[in-house]
């Protein structure tokens, strides 16, 4: 895209979007053969909503993902925040990963208050209310003095949001926050993560392969192809929360969104 375009389009429904992913391509140079991870990949994400990526492993939603964090340059096509075009990692993007990556030698007050070091707290509030409060959203109150290594899997996740919510970014970016905890863990997450995002109204673009979570949590579904990803469509939920996980409404999405990956694998 040249500089005389504006980001989005009415057709992909861009135009309005918080986040604009606009014809975006990637493909990386390897030391055998290059690899194309994206083609022509489009879509929007409005202020305050829930989108989940889901695809097949290899689809190239990390890649997506890392590119809208301004992680990974894109090819072709670019992508714009509140119309400005994306060219590296900002306080207005939090970024959650699948590996919650604490400093195992920093409490977990400590951790969290790690992204207000650069800029210190939000209007409003000193460094030790602000970590406080992001403790109390995630629900970990009481282990501000705890050490990572004395956290479960599914707290340390919670410490990871929690730092990533401190410095109060519009949008939370999150790559498979949660795909090395145990179903129950999951669930009780899932249940923290909409209440979290009920309460701060953050825009969340999340990426999964675990299509039951994406039918649980979004707004909208975006279905990646396999390799290399292009978007075979995109899913509305329109389900009132809290789901009931094995509802009909809910199992009829679950079903739309795999048949297309049926559809796909039977081309
Ligand atoms: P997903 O997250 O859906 O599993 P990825 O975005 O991680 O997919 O990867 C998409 C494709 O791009 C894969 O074929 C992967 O091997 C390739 N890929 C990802 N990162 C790199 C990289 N840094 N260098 C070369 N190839 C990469």
């Amino acid at each position: 895209m040249n500089s005389t375009e504006t980001p989005g389009d009415a057709e992909s429904g861009t135009d309005t979007a918080q986040i604009s992913i606009d014809d975006v391509s990637k493909v990386y140079s390897s030391e055998t053969s290059p690899v194309e991870a994206l083609r022509d990949v489009s879509f929007g994400v409005e202020r305050g909503e829930f989108v989940s990526i889901v695809g097949p492993s290899g689809s190239g939603k990390s890649t997506i993902f890392r590119i809208v964090a301004g992680l990974e340059a894109a090819t072709e096509g670019a992508v714009f925040v509140d119309g400005e075009p994306v060219t590296e990692p900002g306080p207005d993007r939090g970024m959650v990963f699948q590996d919650d990556a604490l400093f195992p030698w920093r409490t977990v007050a400590e951790n969290v208050a790690y992204g207000l070091e650069e800029v210190g707290a939000p209007d409003g509030y000193t460094v030790a209310e602000r970590v406080e409060y992001c403790l109390d959203l995630v629900d970990l109150p009481d282990k501000a003095d705890a050490y990572p290594k004395e956290l479960s899997g599914g707290q340390r996740q919670r410490v990871g949001i929690a730092r990533a919510l401190a410095v109060d970014p519009p949008i939370l970016l999150m790559d498979e926050p949660f795909g090395s905890v145990d179903a129950r863990t999951k669930a009780s997450l899932h249940r923290g993560l909409l209440n979290i995002w009920t309460e701060t109204r953050k825009t969340i673009c999340f990426v999964t392969h675990d299509i039951e979570e994406a039918v649980y949590l979004s707004d909208r579904i975006v279905v990646f192809s396999g390799a290399p990803g292009t978007v075979l469509n995109i899913v509305s939920v329109d389900i009132d929360r809290p789901r009931n996980r094995t509802g009909e409404a809910f199992t009829d999405i679950k079903g739309q969104v795999l048949s297309y990956f049926e559809d796909e694998e039977a081309e």
